[in-house]
């Protein structure tokens, strides 16, 4: 049997001693429990060992759990591909969709949250590496993304998210999460009506501590909680 309260306990170690080094204090950095595949009860095992949310990546998964009350008491995060036809079922569920990174999903969300009444908070996601198979806002794409959010009814932008390329050579890592700190860095000078800056997710199992180094401040871990996914 894993010990995820063990696990959580060796991850807020890394966390807080990378967030002493670069200066900040442990409580400034957000763990999010990446938790696809697994089942409910490990899920709530994370929750009662203090992550500050827990992040899925499929919809229909998600609702699953969602249903059998595998979140109650965390924030709900959607952190995978969001596919135009499950908008409606992510909106007013999730506290935070991490992945949003396109125009049409901008508008979508903020639709279906403005017929809710309600507002919906999301990071937009960047591709940083600007990899052709991976999904993400393309850097040089993000102010115009921005633009549009702030101007669309129902949609609050926290921040910004990354999923970086990863390269054997650490110093070819670390300056993908450099970059995604300056662009943070840029659009917190701007000001766009609802749009905030609060939140840089980036970093998982293998790389949250470099992540927290180069600034994140939310990061996503999945197997150094869970254990390997099979
Ligand atoms: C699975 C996943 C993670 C966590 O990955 P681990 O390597 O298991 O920590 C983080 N972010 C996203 C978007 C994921 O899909």
């Amino acid at each position: 049997m894993i010990d995820i309260a063990y696990n959580i306990l060796k991850v807020r170690e890394a966390i807080a001693n990378a967030a002493v080094s670069s200066g900040r204090t442990p409580g400034d950095i957000s763990l999010v429990a990446a938790s696809k595949t697994k089942s409910p009860e490990l899920i709530r095992a994370a929750i009662a060992a203090g992550v500050d949310a827990v992040g899925e990546n499929r919809v229909q998964e998600m609702l699953e759990k969602h249903a059998q009350g595998a979140y109650e008491g965390a924030p709900l995060h959607f952190i995978g591909h969001l596919q135009s036809n499950k908008v409606r079922q992510v909106v007013g569920i999730c506290d935070l969709i991490e992945s949003v990174d396109s125009a049409p999903l901008i508008e979508m969300i903020g639709k279906r949250a403005d017929s809710l009444g309600i507002t919906q908070n999301i990071l937009l996601e960047v591709n940083i590496g600007s990899e052709p198979q991976k999904s993400g806002v393309l850097p040089g794409q993000v102010d115009d993304l921005l633009a549009l959010a702030s101007r669309t009814q129902g949609i609050s932008v926290l921040g910004l998210m990354s999923v970086p390329p990863v390269d054997d050579v650490f110093e070819r890592n670390c300056n993908y999460f450099d970059a995604m700190f300056n662009l943070f860095i840029d659009i917190r000078k701007k000001t766009y009506d609802n749009v905030f800056m609060n939140f840089l997710s980036m970093g998982m199992s293998d790389s949250y501590v470099d992540a927290i180094t180069a600034g994140a401040n939310m990061v996503r871990v999945g197997s150094a909680i869970f254990g390997t996914r099979a």
